[in-house]
């Protein structure tokens, strides 16, 4: 049952002569002799070709899309066009029917919609085969570019008592008894208490905890999953994703934003080398989907679009240039921001992507955003008002990338902590490291999703990650 040669392996070696068992499921089967199979290897299908004279007709019936096989035969040139060889079959045993009646997936495109309400069955499909491939080497090419540069994988808790990010998205775990939940002397839930008698939520982020290795290890990275408790529904946010987390002591703004775009340039090529199969079936999806749209709203080739972020530097402005781009572009004159720009907002989704889409048309690292509109840890700059924080933003998307340098003064730290109205006391252990043999140090954040998004050109977060967490949404 098990195969000799996986489908990849076989277009790899092209055995052919040789006796082989293979395994997969069916995708079509067409004039009773041709099944197409399809084992998970590579996006591509195996041509299998049985002498229907040879097979009973009950067992021919059972031979359906979906069905799981074991199929044993020689390997031959094809004399078809579509495939270099294929496998003459010898003997069948089918492993696992599929009413073609039931089953959901037949062999004809399925709406990404629909395809959500069956992600067990999705991957299955050329498309999320093909993602979750991607997905794979992505987050080899991840460990991959920090091993080669010397930095130590750490492992961040996944249940703390901290909120790093202090945006309160937190999700609360709980030890509490349902029907003896303790009460505050007002009246409420007494969170305190609800982790064996201590206050616990799932993590937001991995960051403060990675400095502290930082601060020991000098490089070190996190890469895990992060929960946030935000009801929106949009194409880029989930409640459950992975973030990536380096940090490192002695690095700079300057330092982090180099390391930031070499980095994202290496996992690139890297997908484009070892996914260079999956990545071409998923540009040639894309081009066909690009089809309905009118020209000029067409996005760029996703292939095309991926070299030429290899190719060319990511574009760099402060926070304050950007505000000025947007305020004397045309989408602001012709109010068709939705939301009002001014120094002092947070970017909106849509502003980041005139920003990258109209204006830049390539990567771009927004620098020296307002103080009050980042977390308390952003190193402050001299003018006060702004912190040396650094944004990446990407056609498509917009932010993938959040980081910045720490603020490592002791004074403006606890300071920056107190006007943020958190509490000292929690973050006791963070503020020590600041204590005691503090250095400047930088690290930055990037959503894994978002990162799969971007080199598959799927447009929404929900189709790359096998089981999306949004809201109301846990069932498997
Ligand atoms: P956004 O502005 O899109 O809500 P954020 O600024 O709240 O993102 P950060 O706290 O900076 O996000 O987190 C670092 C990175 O994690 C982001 O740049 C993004 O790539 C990713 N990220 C944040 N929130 C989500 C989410 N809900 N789902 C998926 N990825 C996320
Ligand atoms: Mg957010
Ligand atoms: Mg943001
Ligand atoms: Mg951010």
């Amino acid at each position: 049952m098990k195969s000799t040669y996986s489908v990849a392996e076989l277009y790899e070696k092209k055995p052919i002569g040789e006796f082989v068992t293979l395994s997969g499921w069916v995708r079509t089967f067409r004039s009773n002799r041709f099944i197409s199979l399809n084992d998970g290897s590579t996006v591509s299908n195996f041509q299998c070709v049985l002498d229907y004279e040879k097979f009973d007709d009950t067992l021919l019936k059972k031979i359906n899309t979906g069905t799981c096989l074991t199929l044993k035969g020689k390997i031959a040139e094809s004399p078809g066009k579509g495939q270099p060889i294929e496998m003459l079959v010898e003997s069948v045993e089918i492993l696992g029917e599929s009413d073609p009646e039931k089953y959901p997936l037949q062999p004809k495109k399925h709406s990404l919609e629909f395809l959500r309400e069956i992600a067990h069955l999705r991957p299955r499909t050329s498309t999320f085969g093909a993602v979750f491939r991607v997905r794979h080497h992505l987050a080899y090419a991840i460990h991959d570019f920090f091993n080669r540069n010397g930095f130590f994988y750490i492992h961040s808790p996944i249940i703390t008592a901290s909120d790093a990010e202090g945006a309160g998205e937190l999700f609360n775990v709980s030890t509490l008894d349902k029907k003896n939940i303790p009460l505050t002397e007002g009246g409420e839930v007494d969170f305190s208490k609800d982790f064996f008698g201590k206050e616990a939520n799932l993590t937001v982020s991995g960051q403060l905890e990675a400095e502290l290795l930082a601060m020991g290890l000098g490089k070190v990275y996190t890469f895990g999953p992060t929960f946030r408790a935000e009801n929106s529904n949009t194409t880029r946010h989930l409640a459950e994703f992975w973030m990536i987390e380096p940090e490192m002591a002695f690095y700079q703004l300057s330092d982090n934003m180099e390391l930031a775009e070499e980095f994202l340039k290496y996992i690139i090529s890297y997908a484009l080398e070892k996914a260079s199969e999956d990545l071409r079936f998923l540009d040639q999806r894309l081009a066909d989907e690009e089809k309905s749209k009118p020209t000029d709203q067409r996005s760029m080739p996703l292939l095309e679009k991926l070299h030429f972020v290899l190719e060319n530097p990511f574009a760099r402005i402060t926070y304050t240039d950007a505000i000025d781009i947007l305020l004397n572009s045309s989408y602001h004159r012709k109010k068709k921001f939705q939301f009002p720009v001014e120094w002092g907002i947070d970017l909106q989704s849509e502003h980041e992507r005139y920003l990258v889409e109209k204006h830049f048309k390539t990567p771009v690292i927004i620098t020296d955003y307002p103080a009050a509109i980042k977390a308390f840890y952003m190193r402050l700059n001299e003018d006060e008002k702004t912190v040396r924080a650094m944004d990446i933003l990407v056609p498509g998307i917009g932010e993938i990338v959040g980081g910045s340098q720490r603020e490592e003064r002791y004074d403006v730290l606890l300071q920056k902590i107190k006007q943020f109205g958190i509490s000292e006391h929690s973050l006791w252990w963070y503020l020590d490291t600041r204590k005691f043999g503090t250095c400047p140090h930088s690290g930055f954040g990037l959503g894994f999703e978002r990162l799969v998004q971007f080199v598959t050109g799927m447009s929404n977060i929900r189709d790359v990650i096998p089981f999306p967490r949004t809201p109301g949404n846990c069932e498997f």
